[in-house]
């Protein structure tokens, strides 16, 4: 057994920014984060674009910031969580580069700011087109020189303790369901290990790998969201999955190699099979511009229109000079597949992004769940509504880890370490012997989410994936009761019931409205809900 005064999973920009507050603010106390891999093996690690935040006040404001989330946001955003991750946002993005996160500057030492979809002005800080990788390093070599945080790789955590396994009822409705810690895997001696914490957050990032086409790295399966549902914590608005629309398209590869939205913001063309710059018929304003829901549904009809399964971004226009300087990383991963774009066009499709649901948390990041706070891409603040803007998640995780930093540290000192807690039961299972049953599963539910609850959805596609997700339950929960635990075992039970939360959110909204679009409800409704489970 181990016990710490903070317990924080996920190593991306929420769980480090946050591990590094309360262990700055408490020399004296425990910090502990766990990460189910290599330590910058995060969705924070890949983000290209940047990080958004007003700092060009001349030209930009707080006001307009706002204006332009609350628009691509399409009703459902929480203006309240909007003005404090807009107004809060810059001190937070001050903060990391005093961490040492380097964003890139013009000759005369200003920030080069860039613009992308559904941003009015250009306020994007990035750093090349590795902005994640970047603030991802600058977190760890601040991390690693704080003594008091530790770190354990490759432990992969299981489940939440709660009262449920000190061997009370515990339902939806029970009051005060209190964390007491976690299970985990400690994946090199292949021991489970109880974890009691005093706080816990989880900062276990998106949910990608649900869909067999996306962005996100192997990591991304929604565990913290799975963990909070099976431990009647509140989860909302899972139906908003991003599908970024320019994904590399490159068949059997995965994860996609994302070409970020920058692209189009430096003059970038998204044209069809037949050389159209078509996004002009689908926003006649921002045409490649418009908000991310808008560019993919384009894409998506396209594609479906001529019978392709890609369309292409033509850069040859555009500076060949300043695309490079801008765009290092894409440029090479062009061109290490044979595609130079300064004289080709890119081949690009619409891949699952992110997700904008999650555990369902207040202003100052508590979830449902007692001493449980959620921050990050897992988490649902109310500020992306029902779709993201582009470069809102990683300011949204700064702003909301400060803000459970800031909750956590009034509550730190009266959360007693919970006694009598059971040590994880192992006996009557054996070691899986069938590792396709567990890979079946995982290409079953990733096909059925991309065929049946994409970017445009109907009621007959979402009764016949939720059909296909009660069988796969099923079989899932069979093989869990009679096999010891493996990271690979309940990384597809996660995923599955972030499959089930996505259907069942979907079938409950009887509209189409920013990232949910369903042809039997074409119109958005007049009542604004949040649908929560
Ligand atoms: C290709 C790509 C490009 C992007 N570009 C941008 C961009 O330009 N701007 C922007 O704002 N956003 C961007 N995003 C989104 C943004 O990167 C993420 O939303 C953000 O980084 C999430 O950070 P996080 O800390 O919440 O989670 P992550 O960075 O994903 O970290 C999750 C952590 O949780 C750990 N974890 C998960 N489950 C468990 C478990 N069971 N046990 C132990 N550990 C666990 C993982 O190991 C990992 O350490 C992009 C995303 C992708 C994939």
């Amino acid at each position: 057994m181990i016990k710490t005064d903070f317990l924080v999973i996920g190593s991306g920009i929420a769980g480090l920014s946050y591990a590094l507050k309360v262990a700055q603010r408490f020399p004296e106390k425990k910090v502990l984060v766990i990460t189910k891999t290599r330590i910058d093996e995060t969705n924070t690690k890949y983000a290209q674009g940047g990080i958004a935040g007003v700092t060009d006040f001349e030209n930009d404001s707080f006001d307009k910031h706002i204006q332009d989330t609350l628009i691509a946001g399409d009703g459902l955003c929480n203006p309240r969580t909007v003005e404090i991750v807009v107004t809060e946002g810059p001190e937070r993005i001050q903060e990391i580069i005093d961490w040492g996160t380097r964003f890139d500057k013009d000759d005369e030492g200003d920030y080069k700011l860039g613009r992308e979809g559904g941003h009015s002005e250009f306020r994007i800080l990035h750093h090349k087109d590795v902005t994640g990788k970047e603030i991802e390093r600058a977190l760890l070599e601040t991390v690693g020189k704080q003594k008091n945080i530790e770190i354990n790789k490759h432990w992969f955590v299981l489940d939440l303790i709660t009262q449920h396994h000190l061997g009370y009822l515990v339902t939806k409705s029970t009051p005060d369901i209190e964390c007491f810690g976690v299970y985990a895997l400690d994946q090199q001696t292949n021991k489970i290990v109880t974890i009691l914490s005093r706080i816990t957050l989880l900062a276990t990032g998106g949910n990608g790998q649900a869909y067999r086409t996306t962005t996100n790295p192997k990591i991304a399966t929604g565990d913290g969201v799975a963990m909070v549902y099976r431990a009647k914590g509140r989860i909302e608005n899972m139906e908003f999955i991003q599908f970024h629309p320019t994904a590399l398209y490159e068949p059997g590869v995965s994860p996609s190699f994302l070409i970020t939205e920058a692209v189009r913001g430096d003059g970038g063309i998204l044209r069809n099979n037949k050389g159209e710059a078509f996004m002009v018929r689908y926003d006649s304003e921002r045409k490649d511009l418009a908000p991310r829901d808008i560019v993919a549904r384009a894409l998506d009809n396209e594609m479906k229109r001529a019978g392709t399964e890609h369309v292409w971004l033509d850069c040859r226009h555009m500076d060949k000079d300043r695309f490079f300087e801008h765009f290092p990383n894409i440029y090479e991963k062009s061109r290490s597949i044979g595609i130079d774009p300064a004289h080709d066009m890119i081949p690009v499709a619409p891949a699952a992004h992110y997700s904008c649901g999650g555990i369902k948390v207040d202003e100052w990041g508590h979830s449902s769940i007692h001493r449980l706070y959620a921050c990050g891409e897992c988490s649902s603040t109310g500020l992306h509504g029902a779709n993201r803007l582009a470069s809102n998640s990683l300011l949204e995780a700064l702003v909301f880890s400060h803000r459970c930093y800031l909750d956590s540290i009034q509550q730190v000192e009266t959360a007693p370490f919970m006694e009598n807690v059971p040590e994880w039961k192992t006996e009557g299972t054996t070691e899986p012997d069938e590792m396709i049953l567990i890979t079946q599963s995982l290409k079953e539910l990733q096909l059925l989410m991309t065929d049946y609850v994409g970017i445009v959805r109907t009621y007959t596609r979402l009764q016949r994936a939720m059909k296909r997700l009660d069988l796969l339950h099923e079989e899932i929960e069979t093989l869990y009761e009679m096999t010891a635990v493996s990271p690979q075992l309940c990384e597809v039970r996660n995923l599955i019931t972030v499959g089930y939360l996505i259907v069942k959110e979907a079938q409950f909204r009887k509209e189409s409205r920013g990232l949910h679009y369903i042809t039997d409800y074409p119109e958005k409704s007049p009542i604004l809900q949040n649908i929560v489970l």
